[in-house]
């Protein structure tokens, strides 16, 4: 797969440099000046203008070589003093050519953190790097070292949280293979450190190996990643210390059990199993090696670079017995998945002249019968036919090769689902915070950024409605309340844009006539095909300019990272990802308690009616809520969640896409600096008065500098009279009903005379 995001042409490039930043205009062809230019790949080059006549300007490079280049194509580069700054807010000129170099200048010292105003933004290093560890916890704890770090967002993280008695979240994004789970785990190790005591703290950071083992796999972009998304709430006593916590599973791509592509693996736990169990184990669940098994052959991948099962598989038993996931309990959960690659060997013959077929009684059969604890007869019946209700009779229906198969792989997936569902319940249990939970939190969000594809399916076509509901969360966050407050507090705010992408949310979640509720409205139909979902999407959604329709079964949507065109292939199945109750039926009669235990999730889950005939087989409503709507769902309680605290974010960002530490892709690193909103920030926080402090505040803190007396001594006058005395220029801040703002850079005077008195 190749990401098709558009690579940055000249025009596009331009265009953000100029009329968004805005000080280029006098700057144009002054003469020594160091000076962006574009090469044709792309790719921004240093010069220095050396003379300029008519629209053309003569600059010489560092190796000495001389161009010609269009005056108007040049951008202003920063002055040297001002390389690797550790906020981009202290740039001089703010455009994309000096924040692309910028970045660069630091990841080439390994200086991998820079913030962005408020946001962290984080380059995978793709090597070690010397920044982490108890001697660095330690001086971000004590504030000996300022460098923007994980650490440092953290801690403000834990400090607001006490201070302010408000939750905290810290919001994770970025593509895949950005970094966005081993940040999550830098964060958890701080949190862990500087709240740890009780011991719970140590099991928390065990449910990292559980939950990569079950949920992440090697893919052509990541060799671990992250096949779902995850939220993990961490809880404090009111003394500070880590009480319990909770974890949230967003979307796991089950897929991926029983098909995956060349190159890539399905989930890590597999390939431990299989390496790693020892013989006794190997025994009593019929385990073979890896080659073995249908489901992980098709890919022709079947190990990691660097990564030895065998030993991964010894970590994620110890961590199930720390989380207390009893070993008869382990061992069931072994034999599910064995149950789970054995389901995909079975194989079907014809048995009749109308194609239908029945599995074959071999070893495949007979063991995930005997996993699971059920009758080959049953098992047999379940794969091969269909209980179905015409009028008042029972009938049953011979199921075809590519309905058998369905079926079975059905089987194999929701078993998985519902054993990684039933894990981290597991967790959850054993990380309770039961009557200890007095204090507050802090939410650790990872979750799949936005995702563009040559073909984008129903999987891209979730995660990315799923980044659109949290770019609103930090657009509010970040720009509106920003502008609020100014508001509010009644000082002259010129309102700068912001990219609101609330059309796109509509396009998504408008009822009757959004893209979710036509996608369930057409898997209900016996009838409905993906064809006619696409069809029915572009006789529909006209009305929004987010939406066009595209040949065929595909659409497109214009996101705030892009556009994307979707292909309706699948759509329809995958939403509705129906379980026969027949498999339910099955699973809940056999003699082993998980499969019991799965049979009735899936029955609970169930809640919608929905019509038709494929959701009414055996007279049993086996009838669950749809996938998107499920994920909507899930998705507006986390909004809430967050909403409901004080939000950080990081931004991670991945410099090359061949995870080598050395490559930095100009192209690559802007389109995610666009993708998430970083220079969008950056512009707006600088542009406004990001330091801000009441009067009386400030009035305490600096008053006893003032060398004259102040005749009135409200707050406000005694603030007045400080500005006035430290030569504050009446354009670097503002006086507002309640507070002072102050544009960046401004405070740093005072605190240093302040520090010195
Ligand atoms: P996905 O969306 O696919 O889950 P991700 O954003 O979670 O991707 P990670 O799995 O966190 O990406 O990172 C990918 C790899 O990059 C890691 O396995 C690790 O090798 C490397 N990496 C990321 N961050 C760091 C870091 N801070 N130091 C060293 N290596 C890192
Ligand atoms: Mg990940």
């Amino acid at each position: 797969v190749t990401s098709v995001l558009p690579s940055p042409s000249p025009s596009i490039s331009r265009s953000h440099t100029e009329h968004r930043w805005g000080d280029t205009a006098s700057y144009t062809g002054k003469k020594k000046l160091q000076s962006w230019f574009q090469l044709p790949n792309g790719d921004w080059e240093i010069g220095k203008i050396i003379s300029t006549s008519g629209t053309e300007s003569v600059i010489s490079l560092p190796d000495g070589k001389v161009l010609k280049v269009k005056s108007e194509s040049l951008v202003p580069a920063n002055p040297d003093i001002l390389d690797g700054v550790d906020d981009l807010m202290q740039l001089s000129y703010l455009n994309e050519p000096s924040v692309l170099y910028n970045l660069q200048y630091r990841y080439n010292q390994d200086m991998i953190y820079t913030k962005a105003g408020p946001v962290l933004v984080a380059i995978n290093p793709f090597k070690e790097v010397p920044l982490y560890g108890n001697d660095y916890i330690q001086a971000y704890k004590n504030k000996s070292i300022e460098s923007p770090h994980v650490y440092a967002i953290t801690d403000t993280a834990i400090r607001e949280m006490i201070r302010d008695e408000v939750n905290q979240s810290i919001i994770i994004s970025g593509e895949s293979g950005a970094g966005k789970t081993e940040t999550a785990k830098i964060a958890m190790q701080y949190l862990a450190a500087l709240g740890g005591g009780s011991g719970i703290e140590y099991e928390i950071l065990k449910t990292n190996p559980i939950l990569e083992a079950f949920g992440n796999a090697k893919t052509l972009r990541n060799d671990n990643s992250s096949r779902f998304g995850k939220l993990i709430e961490i809880h404090f006593s009111e003394t500070g210390k880590i009480s319990g916590a909770k974890i949230q599973t967003f979307l796991l791509e089950k897929s991926r059990v029983v098909q995956c592509m060349e190159g890539e693996r399905s989930y890590h736990i597999f390939y431990q199993l299989c390496a790693g169990a020892p013989r006794t184990l190997k025994e009593k669940i019929n385990l073979k090696s890896v080659s073995e098994y249908k489901y992980l052959g098709q890919s022709n991948c079947y190990s990691i670079n660097g990564v030895d099962d065998a030993e991964r598989f010894h970590v994620v038993t110890e961590a199930l017995d720390i989380v207390h996931v009893s070993k008869e309990d382990q061992e069931s959960v072994f034999a599910m998945l064995a149950a789970v690659l054995w389901l995909g060997n079975i194989s079907f013959t014809v048995v009749d002249n109308e194609n239908h077929v029945e599995p074959l009684t071999d070893e495949g059969l007979t063991t995930v019968a005997n996993l699971i604890g059920c009758d080959v007869g049953e098992l047999k019946l379940a794969l091969s036919t269909r209980k179905m209700k015409a009028g008042n009779d029972n009938i049953i229906q011979k199921l075809t090769l590519s309905q058998a198969i369905d079926t079975r792989d059905a089987l194999a997936k929701s078993i998985y689902a519902c054993l990684f569902e039933w894990l981290v319940e597991q967790i959850n249990k054993s990380l309770a915070v039961g009557k200890r939970r007095t204090g507050r939190s802090i939410s650790i969000l990872d979750i799949y950024g936005f995702e563009s594809f040559e073909r984008n399916s129903f999987e891209q076509f979730c995660i990315n409605y799923a980044n659109e509901r949290l770019q609103q969360h930090f657009n509010r966050h970040l720009f509106k309340l920003e502008q609020e407050e100014y508001i509010q507090d009644g000082i002259d705010w010129a309102k700068v844009d912001f990219e609101d992408n609330q059309d796109c949310l509509n396009l998504f979640e408008k009822k009757p006539l959004g893209l979710l509720s036509l996608l369930d409205e057409e898997s209900t139909f016996p009838n409905g095909t993906d064809l006619t979902f696409a069809n029915k999407l572009k006789q529909h959604l006209h009305w929004n300019s987010c939406f066009r329709g595209d040949r065929g079964k595909a659409f497109k949507v214009c996101h705030y990272a892009g556009e994307v065109i979707y292909d309706t292939t699948g759509f329809l199945e995958k939403n509705r990802d129906l379980l026969h109750l027949d498999s339910i039926q099955l699973l809940s009669s056999c003699s082993c308690h998980l499969p019991q235990i799965f049979a009735s999730t899936m029955l609970t889950q169930s809640a919608k009616p929905v019509v038709g005939p494929l959701y009414k087989a055996g007279g049993a409503d086996s009838q669950k809520l749809s996938v998107a709507t499920k994920f909507k769902g899930q998705l507006f309680q986390l909004m809430q969640r967050l909403e409901n605290t004080s939000p950080h974010f990081i931004r991670c960002i991945k410099a090359n896409n061949s995870q080598s530490p050395r490559s930095y892709e100009q192209g690559l690193v802007l389109q995610q600096l666009r993708c998430c909103g970083v220079l969008e920030v950056v512009r707006i926080s600088r542009s406004g008065f990001p330091t801000r402090m009441s009067h009386q505040k400030f009035a305490k803190r600096y008053g006893f500098l003032l060398l004259e007396s102040v005749a009135s001594q409200d707050p406000l006058s005694v603030s007045v009279a400080i500005l006035h005395q430290f030569n504050i220029l009446p354009e670097m801040y503002q006086v507002g009903y309640t507070k002072l703002f102050f544009r960046t850079g401004q405070i740093g005077v005072l605190e240093d005379t302040r520090n010195r008195t």
